[in-house]
């Protein structure tokens, strides 16, 4: 998660800007429009404020439909070789109407749904998720089989723990 590479900012003072902020990313520079009349502290205050938003919104900007199916291929290949084939889906998408799960298969049609309230957690909790639903393209049940084959994920038991914390914390049930 820590991606602290600070970029190099270059603020412009705008005279028809009243209270509007704005930030883009310019190759490797970030542009932080601000109003002229803004203080020092609060052209600091700002740029912070707008480097942090700009970084949360490049990282849910990663976290696409077209990024999961990547992130289902290398899990795949990396752990389910042999069920390559079966572990396929037919589409992997992030979605909103989860109630209360993590993430959700059809194997009837292959389809695989992961909510969009794991977005903003780490990547290897994303790809537990992930996996779990793949296994079940392999395996439908939560037997010894499918157990066996999530274990393969180095991370299983810490993603599972994460997740029992965040469902203890929100009431979410796990994608069981
Ligand atoms: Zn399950």
């Amino acid at each position: 998660m820590a991606r602290t590479r600070k970029p190099v900012v270059e603020v412009r003072r705008s005279q028809r800007r009243r209270r509007t902020v704005s930030a883009y990313r310019d190759g490797e520079r970030v542009v932080v429009l601000i109003p002229d009349q803004f203080t020092r502290a609060e052209e600091i205050e700002w740029v912070d404020k707008m480097l942090a938003r700009l970084a949360a919104r490049e990282q849910r900007a990663r976290r696409t439909d077209a990024e999961l199916l990547r992130r289902a291929h290398l899990l795949i290949g990396r752990y389910l070789d042999e069920h390559a084939a079966e572990a396929e889906p037919h589409s992997v998408r992030w979605v909103r109407n989860q109630n209360g799960r993590w993430g959700s298969c059809t194997p009837a049609d292959r389809t695989i749904r992961i909510s969009h309230r794991i977005q903003e957690m780490p990547d290897w909790v994303v790809d537990y998720v992930l996996l779990h639903e793949l296994v079940h393209l392999v395996v439908s049940s939560h037997n010894d089989r499918f157990w066996e084959l999530v274990g393969r994920y180095p991370k299983a038991e810490r993603a599972r723990g994460f997740l029992e914390g965040v469902s203890a914390a929100t009431g979410m049930i796990l994608a069981e």
